[in-house]
């Protein structure tokens, strides 16, 4: 901390910077940032600000593999088979519903999106999934009903994509993309301030709710608000454990420019693993199902053995003309909630948290965001 932070705060500072708000936001991530625009697009003479830590958003948001996806259908059977089908269906409209806000609010060509399509891919021992899969097609294409004249998934047998080896099945799912979350994010802050949303880089501390308001102590300053909404997903443990988030980290590798075929977003168990191309790059990620209880953390460490093990699953299937090289390599904090369904929570007369978006955030982010805003709006 710098001597300047630890100053007592001026006349000045108080009346412009921290000044109360109708509403703070804490996390500038996809969520806290759509949130706060839904919420100024309805009352846009409240005063709204977004507090991070961060000046580029630390958690997800900006570290994730930039799928924009519903899911792969071992995912969606495991979901069924955990949450039961209701939900399951529940996940795919919320998903929908994400992808089409955030298409609305960040153009296509700024934030890369390309409609690649994508694929879930299976090795000759999981002949069993694959073939569970393939069995329950039509039910899995009767829970999107309204996706227009392509199904969710498309049985394509051993028609693997080329840029592959070890995969002996596959099936499609015709409406997948991708991005650059990067791209989208700083597109999100772009039109924040356009919107008139403040933007300031605290870390929050702790928060005290009382009759009229919240009063939030940060880093070296404190500020009151008149409604306070946390959209801190996977650090939300460290303010309150009303929202019940476990922390989960995620390793991302990234190769040098290969000449590799490979097109498109890539599942594979249940989307514990997944790969996509980047230009001529590969992008593979995951596997924090092999160390659950110790990925079970929000601290931005690079575990050796998973490096390795991504390292060792690219050499294995990705077809390259030499071994894979990595460029970029970082993990990313996401947080998991207690159902399957990440709702806005109340945690407070003035209170709420939107978190708990799991590996989902990129296409649920911005429906969660709209959400917060709507039951915010609902008491003002
Ligand atoms: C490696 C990885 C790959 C993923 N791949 C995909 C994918 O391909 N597709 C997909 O849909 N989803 C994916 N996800 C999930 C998705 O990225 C997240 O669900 C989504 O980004 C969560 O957004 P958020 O705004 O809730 O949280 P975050 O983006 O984590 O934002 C939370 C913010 O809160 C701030 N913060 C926390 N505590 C405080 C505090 N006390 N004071 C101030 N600021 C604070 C942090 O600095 C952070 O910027 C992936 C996640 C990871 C980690």
């Amino acid at each position: 901390m710098t001597k300047h932070m630890l100053a007592a705060s001026s006349f000045w500072e108080k009346n412009a910077f921290l000044r109360q708000r109708d509403l703070i936001i804490v996390g500038g991530g996809i969520v806290g940032m759509t949130a706060a625009l839904a919420f100024k697009r309805s009352f846009s003479n409240r005063s709204v600000l977004i507090l991070d830590r961060h000046p580029i958003p630390l958690g997800a948001s900006t570290r994730n593999a930039g799928f924009a996806c519903l899911g792969s259908p071992t995912e969606v059977l495991s979901n069924i088979s955990s949450a039961g089908i209701d939900q399951a269906r529940r996940v795919l409209s919320l998903r929908r519903s994400g992808l089409r806000r955030l298409l609305d609010l960040v153009p296509q060509q700024i934030m890369d999106y390309v409609h690649t399509g994508g694929y879930e891919v299976f090795r000759a021992e999981d002949h069993h999934a694959y073939q569970q899969c393939v069995s329950n097609l039509p039910m899995l294409n009767a829970l999107y009903e309204r996706g227009g004249h392509l199904p969710l998934y498309q049985d394509l047998s051993t028609q693997v994509p080329p840029g592959l080896k070890n995969f002996k099945y596959c099936i499609a799912a015709p409406h997948e993309g991708m991005l650059h979350p990067g791209k989208m994010i700083a597109h999100l802050q772009r039109r924040c301030v356009e919107a008139g949303i403040d933007i300031l880089h605290f870390g929050l501390k702790d928060y005290q709710e009382h009759a009229s308001g919240v009063d939030l102590t940060l880093d070296s300053v404190e500020l009151t608000c008149a409604h306070l909404l946390l959209a801190t997903n996977g650090f939300t443990h460290a303010l309150t454990d009303q929202a019940e988030v476990v922390p989960a980290r995620n390793v991302v590798l990234v190769s040098t420019a290969t000449q590799s075929q490979l097109k498109g977003t890539f599942h594979y168990h249940q989307g514990y693993y997944y790969f996509r191309n980047i230009g001529s790059r590969i992008l593979v990620g995951g596997a924090r199902h092999l160390h659950r209880e110790r990925e079970s953390s929000d601290q931005f460490l690079l575990p050796p053995d998973l490096l390795a093990h991504l390292e060792t699953f690219a050499n294995q299937h990705f077809v390259l003309q030499r071994p894979f090289e990595v460029e970029h390599r970082w993990s990313g904090i996401m947080g998991i909630g207690p159902s399957l369904c990440p709702e806005v929570k109340k945690l407070g007369p003035r209170i709420h948290a939107a978190v708990g978006l799991g590996g989902m955030g990129i296409a649920i982010g911005s429906e969660l965001g709209h959400q917060a805003a709507s039951k915010i709006g609902e008491l003002i």
